[in-house]
């Protein structure tokens, strides 16, 4: 199994879940077959009883499951059936970590955030990703060949920190060539100098590096496509080649997002990072 793993910075409702989705579809579109997890870094069990109005729609899942509408983009888009426990929140983890505590199958050991809830999260993940993925009800589904997972939230956010140190940590348990991040900022344009600015991004990978976590791909959100001399500058401060340096520019249409990755070779970076064989190559995205 290979894990692709999202990130974001500076602030949320970037367009991550969109951006993840669109990746997942280029995946698609290359023969892999492709499942998606979500990490909520909340203390809420799931989004049901959260108001849409905080938090926009709650989509519910064919399994009764309530989880944030990225789940329902990655339905839409990747065309498969995700259940309740595609979507992982804090209270979920430490919901199990404490019912484990309490019918004693921690052995009279101290129970901790590490090892016992980031230990959770990476097994959660590992079993979660090998549910076989089905297109439609009924239908034999398959083990997927690429798990993506979005982590909620913004880097640098208490809430999320726990996963983000199950993740550093489960880079090693599945390998380097079995795991790739990515990052998904935003480059905001400043008024009058109509100039792309590039701290945020940098201040954020540089937070992400901190946690030791490396990001292979950056995805530049911005209403402008990204210019060469931006595109540049990211890749020098942030440790990537400019050609992973990635502009996801406002469109007119969220269904042109995949056709812009893949003019952007994002397919080509993934399969050779992850040293994955495409059975096709795009371009034939339905
Ligand atoms: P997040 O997962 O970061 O909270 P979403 O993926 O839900 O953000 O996207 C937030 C909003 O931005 C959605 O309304 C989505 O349609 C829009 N959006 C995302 N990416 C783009 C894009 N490249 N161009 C135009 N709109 C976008």
């Amino acid at each position: 199994m290979k894990y692709i793993v999202v990130s974001g910075g500076v602030v949320s409702g970037l367009g991550k879940g969109i951006t993840i989705s669109s990746l997942g579809r280029l995946l698609k579109s290359c023969g892999l077959s492709v499942t998606s997890i979500k990490i909520d870094p909340y203390l809420n069990v799931d989004a049901g009883t959260m108001s849409p109005f905080e938090h926009g729609e709650v989509f519910t899942l064919h399994d009764g499951g309530e989880a944030d509408l990225d789940l329902g983009n990655y339905e839409r888009f990747l065309g498969v059936r995700l259940s309740k426990d595609h979507n992982i929140t804090t209270g979920k983890v430490y919901r199990e970590v404490i019912s484990r505590e309490r019918r004693g199958d921690y052995l009279g050991k101290t129970v901790q955030v590490v090892p016992h809830i980031t230990n959770e999260i990476q097994d959660w993940i590992e079993r979660v990703a090998q549910i076989p993925v089905q297109e439609a009800e009924g239908a034999q589904g398959q083990v997927a060949d690429v798990c993506l997972i979005e982590v909620g939230g913004t880097v640098g956010d208490i809430e999320s920190m726990v996963f983000l140190e199950a993740l550093r940590q489960f880079q090693f348990k599945v390998g380097e060539e079995n795991f790739m991040l990515m990052f998904v900022s935003l480059v905001p344009v400043l008024g009058s100098v109509g100039e792309q600015k590039t701290k945020p991004t940098q201040h954020g990978v540089k937070e992400l590096m901190s946690l030791g976590l490396f990001p292979k791909v950056i995805f530049c959100r911005s209403s402008q496509p990204l210019e060469t001399a931006t595109c540049k500058k990211i890749s020098s401060f942030c440790h990537v080649p400019p050609s992973c340096v990635l502009s996801v520019h406002d469109v007119d249409n969220i269904y042109h997002v995949p056709l812009l990755l893949m003019e952007q070779n994002l397919h080509g970076i993934i399969l050779d990072h992850l040293k994955l064989q495409a059975p096709v190559l795009p371009p034939d995205i339905g």
